[in-house]
């Protein structure tokens, strides 16, 4: 922290991303002004698929380092289907990031707001509020660089499970299922694998067993990847914190975002140590890019995780503060239809969707 202030390196990116960063900003900025006690600085760099496509380059070494040194990072969306690198592959200089800052711990909240559509129709519906926490450095991520193609007859990856970043993930689901119990939340920590099969997924279960014995005051479940797809549908209000490896927790939390609405209101915060990276769990949505179309409730709702996060961290009371004043704001905006996104059918491009979050917040804030 320099002074005062605490430094966000913002990274709009690419497609939607550089369209709801701005609305995330404007939001960071009323709550800033109307609620005092902290100040954020914020300094925007290129990197992505269109810096890729005039640079030659996913990201600069400047831009890179500005990641390392800020005390958060926002990020809109990366990537482009039309893109590639040389090897095919699509620019994502994020899971550099994830990789380098050691950001293993993506939190995705799964939340049911009201008046958003119901996927289900069973009426418990309304009440799914889960967190998918997925572990983001290793995984079968883990060989995604250096997979190998053997001829034109084989192909190989390598899942990776280490036994340091497991336990600390599984530190952070019992921390984060703590933290909801003590708001009336369920306590319960289930860990999502395949360790019938595999003794990687093996691995990582019994080290969730280790865990859970030094957090007795919070329920440990387990359950098989494929049972807990069936389950996501079948009963998802029974669920609190889902625990899982990289790729299970991308193809589940994508599901998740479905089962409330769409990406539009699936956030995430990719968590280390050190570091702390806020972005939607969507990518850059090409089909919608340059519309005014997006549903910016997932980077709002990423950037109060990021202030929630910050004042934790660095003791900052009004921060935490900020964070829950947006989050009542969307929520308030959800039930009232004062937030109508066209992603849902709603009337509202994303600058409508701005214009009401603003009068929100400031409605909020004058409580
Ligand atoms: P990635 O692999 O980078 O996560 P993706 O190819 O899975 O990206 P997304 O960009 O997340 O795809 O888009 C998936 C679908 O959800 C698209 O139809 C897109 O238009 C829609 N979508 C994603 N985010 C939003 C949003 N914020 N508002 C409205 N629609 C969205």
């Amino acid at each position: 922290m320099a002074g005062n202030a605490l430094n966000i390196a913002v990274y709009p990116g690419d497609g939607i991303g550089r369209e709801v960063i701005g609305i995330a900003r404007a939001a960071l900025d009323a709550l800033e002004a109307g609620l005092g006690g902290f100040k954020l600085t914020y300094e925007e760099h290129a990197a992505g698929a269109a810096y890729y496509r005039t640079s030659g380059e996913e990201i600069s070494e400047a831009s890179m380092k500005a990641a390392h040194t800020a005390d958060a990072i926002l990020l809109g969306a990366m990537g482009l289907p039309d893109v590639r690198l040389p090897d095919g592959r699509e620019i994502a200089p994020h899971l550099r990031m994830r990789d380098e800052l050691g950001l293993f711990a993506g939190v995705r909240p799964v939340k049911a707001y009201p008046n958003t559509p119901r996927r289900l129709l069973d009426e418990r519906a309304a009440n799914i509020d889960l967190i998918v926490l997925r572990e983001s450095t290793e995984g079968l991520f883990y060989s995604r660089t250096f997979g190998e193609v053997i001829g034109d007859e084989e192909a190989r990856e390598t899942l990776r499970i280490t036994r340091p970043t497991t336990e600390k993930l599984f530190d952070v689901a019992f921390k984060l299922a703590r933290g909801r119990k003590a708001k009336g939340g369920k306590g319960l920590v289930t860990c999502v694998d395949k360790a019938n099969l595999f003794r990687a997924y093996a691995f990582f279960r019994k080290i969730g067993f280790e865990r859970a014995a030094l957090n007795p005051d919070i329920q440990f479940a387990t359950n098989y990847v494929d049972a807990q797809a069936l389950d996501l549908i079948r009963r998802p209000w029974d669920f609190d914190v889902l625990v899982m490896e990289n790729m299970f927790a991308d193809i589940l939390s994508d599901l998740g975002g479905g089962l409330v609405g769409g990406m539009g209101m699936a956030p995430c915060a990719e968590l280390g140590e050190a570091h702390g990276l806020f972005q939607p769990a969507h990518g850059s949505a090409p089909d919608i890019a340059g519309q005014g179309k997006a549903n910016p409730t997932a980077t709002v709702l990423s950037a109060a995780m990021m202030l929630d996060w910050l004042g934790e961290r660095h003791g900052v009371p009004k921060l935490i503060e900020a964070a829950a004043i947006l989050e009542k704001a969307v929520e308030d905006g959800f039930t009232t239809r004062a937030l109508r996104p066209m992603e849902f059918g709603g009337d509202q491009g994303s600058a409508d969707y701005a214009r009401a979050l603003l009068e929100l917040i400031a409605q909020t804030l004058g409580r």
